[in-house]
């Protein structure tokens, strides 16, 4: 299956992500990690890329595109993805269009995780990832048993620099203004289902699987 996930910052789509790829048997494909890895391996793209991370801004189309086309390349992709944080405009959305139509191999469904503001926030600022194997825990709501350490892998955890109040407050406007008009881009394409995506990581990935079971391939 083709999938790509879309909503909000902190609406859970990297949580998600990891259950509904296994759950699907199709690698996760996460922007915002790649970015990440080449920001703390200090390649060029990652120097080029931190600037607007940093920010709360969306990194440039091309080194975006680029940087997706590159990952599909890979052999794991060949049979499916889940798509994490890209498209993240409707530029990005038809560039991406066009080059799956070219490869005969267009998207299958679009998941939209529909939660409120107020949620969005709670979420961001208790978050942390493990350093080793990209987890994702919250303070609250899904604690590691040892603060700081990962239940999973024994490894450190990390606040992200842009879950800041004020970039958290940007990145949310730039949802809005750049990201959220692809809802109704691919409702258009009649690719869009939208689920509830608030309430516990369990039923929100229950509500997820089952909204994709008619598009399972
Ligand atoms: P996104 O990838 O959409 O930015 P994440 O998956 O990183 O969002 O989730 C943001 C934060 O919210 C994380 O700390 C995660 O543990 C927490 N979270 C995710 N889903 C839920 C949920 N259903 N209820 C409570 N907290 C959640
Ligand atoms: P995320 O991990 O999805 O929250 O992304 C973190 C940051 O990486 C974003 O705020 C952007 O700066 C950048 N980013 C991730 N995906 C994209 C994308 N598709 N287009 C542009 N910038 C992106």
């Amino acid at each position: 299956m083709r999938l790509v996930l879309v909503g909000p910052p902190g609406a859970g789509k990297g949580t998600q992500a990891q259950f509904i790829s296994a759950h699907l048997g199709v690698p996760k494909i996460s922007t915002g990690d790649i970015f990440r890895a080449n920001v703390s391996q200090g390649t060029p793209l990652g120097q080029e890329a931190r600037k607007f991370m940093d920010a709360g801004d969306l990194v440039p189309d091309e080194i975006t595109i680029g940087m997706v086309r590159d990952r599909l390349a890979e052999p794991d992709a060949k049979s499916g993805f889940l798509l994490d944080g890209f498209p993240r405009n409707v530029p990005q959305a038809q560039t991406f269009d066009a080059l799956l139509v070219e490869a005969s191999t267009p998207l299958d469904v679009v998941l939209e995780l529909v939660v409120d503001d107020d949620e969005v926030v709670r979420r961001l600022s208790g978050r942390r990832t493990c350093r080793n194997c990209g987890h994702i825990w919250h303070i609250d709501f899904d604690p590691p048993s040892n603060e700081g350490t990962c239940d999973i892998c024994g490894g450190e955890l990390f606040q992200r620099d842009d879950d800041k109040p004020e970039t958290v407050r940007h990145r949310l406007e730039v949802y809005y203004e750049q990201t959220s008009p692809l809802v109704g881009y691919y409702a258009e394409a009649g690719i869009l289902v939208g689920i509830d995506a608030m309430g516990p990581v369990d039923d929100v990935t229950d509500r997820a699987i089952a909204a994709l079971r008619t598009y399972d391939k």
